[in-house]
């Protein structure tokens, strides 16, 4: 099995966090959208398996594109890879994007499961964020997804905001339970040298929470999720039982896979891809690409790095058969001391962190790397 990914790098606005390669002329989406197929077309047999578990649109703001260019985009995944298979179809949404027209025009797509960046709800966070909506919209958002028949729904929030009144995360956590959404990706604020957020802090207009409060933040959102019935199955991602993301998980799995567009990444076999070109060199038809090798001590540290980042852990008996004995030892020894201290728990062969302990993962996977 793999996985296709579809970059759509096109925003309205600039979110103050924001790093990611994007970019504001949204006249050049036609363009983008029609080599998008073509390049589908030129790159199929850079995938070693044909069948896809799962399609996923991703950004910048894939709800800018039209119903109908997302549907003949999946056709031409349908015209070049086997989708019988395929059990999620997700599409990143911004809420204001989801009027009630647009919506009922996606529910006769085969997206079956949406991702909505809400963030926060709370407006002045929201404000903060120079997000392009408020929380009503977010809330009618979600209530317009269920009443067009899509019932597979994430949001994403960031916490570890500092300088607000009053509770806002809770609320915040109260109103997506409140909703009862599939799954919730929960992500600290972090901030980026080169975005408007940057620029604050270096100034000292903004201050960032200290680690302790971080932590605090964190085991707070693990605590109220996990109990309202969230299983933490990933650093940053909680979802009902069942409806762990699929996309996401064959990532986390190693599964190849697929990324068409500007800036897109694709993975098959011992080699990682990355499309280079501008959104403006991509609507030409110009396509440029950088790739690296993989390595087999690539892929342990990538192994190691992605499972113990998921309630999954990593099989010690898996990597001696796979990278070798030696390997299998030296992790095993160095787990050691995280096993004594409690950030580590070891069952038979496997060896994961406790989700609440997810926060040092970083630590414990850098300890272990070949
Ligand atoms: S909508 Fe998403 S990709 Fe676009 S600026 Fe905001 S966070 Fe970045």
């Amino acid at each position: 099995m793999a996985t296709l990914y579809l970059h759509v790098p096109f925003c309205k606005r600039i979110c103050s966090y924001c790093d990611f390669y994007k970019v504001g002329a949204i006249e050049l989406l036609p363009k983008v959208v029609s080599m998008m197929h073509r390049e589908m077309a030129e790159r199929a047999d850079y995938l070693e398996h044909r069948e896809l578990s799962s399609i996923y649109f991703g950004g910048g703001t894939p709800s800018l594109l039209r119903p109908e260019d997302i549907e003949s985009l999946i056709q031409s995944a349908a015209s070049l890879f086997d989708i019988s298979g395929v059990r999620e179809i997700t599409l990143e949404a911004n809420p204001d994007d989801l009027t009630q027209e647009y919506v009922q025009a996606l529910s006769h797509t085969p997206i079956n499961r949406v991702s909505l960046g809400i963030q926060s709800f709370d407006d002045r966070v929201l404000k903060f964020m120079n997000r392009r909506h408020t929380a009503e919209e977010a809330i009618k958002a979600v209530e317009r997804l269920r009443k067009g028949g899509i019932n597979n729904i994430s949001i994403d929030l960031i916490f570890g905001v500092s300088g607000f009144e009053g509770d806002h995360l809770g609320e915040s956590l109260s109103e997506a339970t409140q909703l009862g959404v599939e799954h919730i990706s929960a992500y600290h604020l972090t901030i980026e040298e080169r975005t408007r957020l940057g620029l604050l802090t270096r100034k000292g207009e903004y201050t960032p929470l200290s680690d302790e409060e971080s932590e605090q933040e964190f085991l707070r959102v693990h605590h109220v999720l996990t109990q309202a019935g969230y299983d933490h199955y990933e650093v940053s991602n909680f979802a009902r039982p069942g409806h762990q993301a699929v996309h996401n998980s064959a990532y986390w799995r190693g599964v190849e896979y697929l990324g068409i567009g500007a800036g897109a990444h694709s993975f098959s076999r011992d080699n990682r891809t990355w499309c280079i070109s501008s959104a403006k060199e991509y609507s030409e038809g110009k396509f440029r690409y950088e790739d690296e090798h993989l390595t087999p001590i690539d892929h342990l540290n990538e192994y190691v790095m992605v499972s113990l980042r998921t309630e999954r852990g990593i099989d010690l008996n898996y990597i001696a058969q796979n990278y070798g004995i030696e390997h299998q030892e030296r992790i095993a020894q160095s787990l050691g001391a995280w096993i004594s201290s409690g950030a580590v728990v070891r069952e038979g062969s496997i060896a994961r962190i406790p989700a609440d302990k997810f926060l040092i993962s970083d630590a414990v996977i850098e300890s272990l790397f070949a």
